[in-house]
């Protein structure tokens, strides 16, 4: 039985007042329910985000992380300091972090590493354009992210997969259901490649214009446990709504 895990990815969206608001509002609004929850903000604002949350299950994570430990790399910040600021989670290989920073495969599985060595559970995100549909590629590029960036990692128990389809990412189109769980379905058979023990526990899940409305629809298939949500997780009504139904 896998826990649904629902996480919010703001992107770059929020500031100070702002985030007090919407962070105060969900906690009010959020139900006690099966679900973990995670919310990541920015990495500035992760230590006010980390105060509003200090008394509550809700738990904190990061959109990304580097790929080395520490040293002279203007701007990056480490696993490690994550960590320090009370993160558990951080996300790993964005969609929008591969198309506008070139992140390789390679670069990922160094970041997993880097993360779990540092503690923290990472979130790969996996997921195909358009066009790759389209041609029928979908499976096998899917297969290739997930074999370039995991093929060498050592722990696939601390660990979540998030199947995002480049082409429901903020644009209000989503994968229908039976879409998405075929494509969990064939993530969790190719884990089971890799880790046949884990892949059964493993947490995968859907990403790309998720909300209250096609929620439910989407945490009743069989191998969807939970969401990344985006746009929807910057509002304290819709978010907390989504969890509840997870
Ligand atoms: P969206 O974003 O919910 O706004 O589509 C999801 C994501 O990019 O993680």
């Amino acid at each position: 039985m896998r826990q649904p895990l629902v996480i919010a990815n703001w992107k770059m969206h929020g500031k100070s007042a702002f985030n007090e608001a919407l962070v105060t509002d969900f906690l009010a609004k959020l139900m006690a329910g099966r679900a973990e929850c995670v919310l990541c903000p920015p990495s500035v604002y992760l230590g006010q985000i980390a105060g509003l949350l200090d008394s509550s299950d809700v738990m904190l994570g990061a959109q990304d992380c580097s790929h080395i430990d520490e040293g002279a790399y203007t701007g990056e910040v480490s696993a490690e300091m994550l960590r320090d600021c009370g993160c558990t989670w951080v996300i790993v290989g964005h969609s929008e972090r591969r198309q506008y920073h070139q992140e390789s495969d390679a670069l990922l599985a160094a970041k997993l590493a880097m993360a779990q060595r540092a503690g923290l559970t990472p979130v790969l995100c996996v997921g195909e354009t358009q066009e790759q549909r389209e041609a029928g590629e979908a499976e096998q590029v899917v297969r290739a992210q997930l074999l370039g960036a995991l093929d060498d990692l050592s722990d696939y128990r601390h660990l979540a997969i998030a199947y995002e389809p480049v082409w429901a990412i903020g644009t209000g189109l989503t994968a229908s259901p039976e879409q998405a769980q075929a494509m969990h379905e064939f993530i969790r058979d190719v884990m089971r490649e890799l880790d046949a023990r884990s892949a059964e526990s493993l947490r995968l899940l859907y990403g790309g214009s998720v909300k209250p409305g096609n929620a439910s629809e989407l945490f009743a298939q069989a191998d969807i446990d939970g969401a990344l949500v985006g746009g929807a997780s910057l509002d304290a009504e819709a978010f907390a709504a989504i969890v509840s139904a997870a």
